[in-house]
């Protein structure tokens, strides 16, 4: 290829003009190469124009489900459909407007947004500040699809891997228009445990009941069309954050007593803190996640387990460290490690160096990226040299985590490229790394290894 100056990158801003010759090339080669998103979330036409206000609060994790836990249930709800009388009320009552300037306020002043402002106004040929820039992406975005499909595009996504457990109660309809308008990159559904725990734990049924509905239910995820329609490529599981450190359950005896104790208290459940909300399904979401690890198992399908990440203000934080995944990932039966294919998600973030230490000495567990990708921002840079001093090229995914606004899939991409190109520069310019490798390093990082653990085609 030809050999490329600082001034042909100029769309990209100013950060290109500043780098090392070599990274110009590698950065050239990589910006050209398709993306897997091995972990996302779908997102829906409901709100295709936003204030600035909405648009940080959706993105934002300090914001998204934090906001409405300021106020009794349902209030916040009420106050964003509500006409400016009602408005006006429930303001007076809940000061709620005041502490969302408060939130956003310290949000926007956050060097992600500022970077984002300018990153997007070059994308969309604005002004690079905030009420320029959502008023030329509210432009766009009326023509909601075709707008998340230039996004999509633009940083050459090919598939996404969607976690369905969690899309906001999206009708099939809407999965339908997802999965139709990001077209003709690949929507590829995984199955969430929690998905079957919400149908079944309100049910006044036995236990023998419950699991013969719950194994029926996860077969149809897996095999059948149970996901919205569909197939699932690949399981995920929320419950690092609930109990903390994993332990395997094979035990029936001790998931009924468990199943029994829900049943007994599950009236209860709306006046108790969370962590006795968590304690009393304990060994049932233990055995269930046993249960579905097994198919995984059998199947030779990756399970993905959250780790590490926010989500304020429902998850105990202290409880997501990466290494409470160690048992799952030895997964011993009968003395010998069975090694299911786990995939701790989120990087970890912020014990990133955990979770590739955790990759590093267990085979089959790997490292994906989202999340830290993209909100790190710049230092994206120096994650990603954290995690490629010890996790095998061969076993890192790119994500994103994408949920609620189209503008995080495309983000994630740019700069997941721009700051991998970054981070293998100064293996090639250190000389760990030739060009080709590092580029071949790109290559399974940002597509080849999701294609390979999930056997698309
Ligand atoms: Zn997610």
């Amino acid at each position: 290829m030809a050999m490329r100056t600082a001034s042909d990158f100029d769309h990209l801003g100013p950060f290109l003009s500043k780098q090392h010759p070599e990274f110009l090339k590698i950065f050239e080669a990589i910006d050209e190469l398709p993306i897997d998103d091995a972990h996302c979330h779908l997102v829906t036409d409901r709100e295709p124009i936003m204030t600035s206000t909405r648009f940080l609060e959706r993105m934002s994790l300090a914001a998204m489900d934090t906001v409405p836990a300021y106020f009794p249930a349902g209030v916040y709800d009420q106050w964003l459909g509500a006409d400016e009388r009602i408005r006006y009320e429930l303001n007076a009552k809940y000061g709620i407007q005041q502490k969302i300037d408060g939130i956003i306020g310290d949000i926007s002043q956050s060097i992600f947004v500022k970077f984002l402002v300018k990153e997007m106004a070059q994308f969309l040929g604005c002004e690079p500040n905030l009420e320029a820039v959502m008023e030329a992406r509210n432009a766009r975005s009326k023509n909601y699809w075709s707008y998340v499909s230039s996004l999509l595009q633009d940083v050459r996504y090919k598939n996404v891997m969607v976690d369905t457990g969690y899309c906001e109660g999206a009708s099939r309809a809407e999965i339908d228009r997802y999965e139709e308008g990001i077209l003709p990159c690949r929507m590829n559904r995984l199955a969430r445990i929690e998905m079957i725990q919400k149908e079944l734990f309100p049910l006044e049924i036995t236990f023998d009941e419950y699991e013969q509905r719950y194994t029926t239910r996860l077969l149809d995820l897996l095999d059948g069309t149970g996901n919205y329609g569909k197939k699932s490529y690949g399981m995920k599981s929320y419950l690092l954050p609930y109990i903390g450190l994993i332990e395997p359950l094979y035990d029936r005896e001790i998931a009924r007593a468990s199943w029994q104790a829900l049943r007994a208290s599950y009236h209860n459940i709306p006046t108790m803190d969370r962590q006795s909300e968590y304690n009393l399904s304990k060994d049932l979401r233990r055995y269930n996640f046993t249960l579905a690890l097994e198919e995984c198992l059998r199947r030779d399908m990756p399970m993905q387990i959250h780790t590490g990440d926010g989500e304020a203000p429902s998850v105990i934080l202290r409880n997501q460290d990466p290494f409470y995944l160690e048992e799952v990932c030895r997964f011993d039966r009968d003395g010998v490690m069975r090694m299911p294919k786990i995939i701790p998600l989120h990087a970890g973030y912020p014990s990133v160096g955990k979770a590739a230490w955790l990759s590093h000495l267990y085979p089959n567990c790997y490292f994906e990226l989202s999340i830290m990708t993209p909100f790190v921002h710049q230092n994206l840079f120096q994650r990603y040299m954290q995690v490629m001093e010890v996790v095998p090229l061969s076993k890192i995914l790119y994500a994103s985590d994408a949920f609620h606004v189209p503008e995080l899939y495309w983000l994630s991409g740019r700069w997941g490229k721009r700051y991998l190109a970054k981070a293998l520069t100064e293996y090639v310019v250190g000389g760990s790394l030739d060009f080709d490798e590092a580029i071949e390093g790109a290559r399974m990082i940002l597509y080849k290894n999701n294609r390979s653990l999930y056997a698309l085609d």
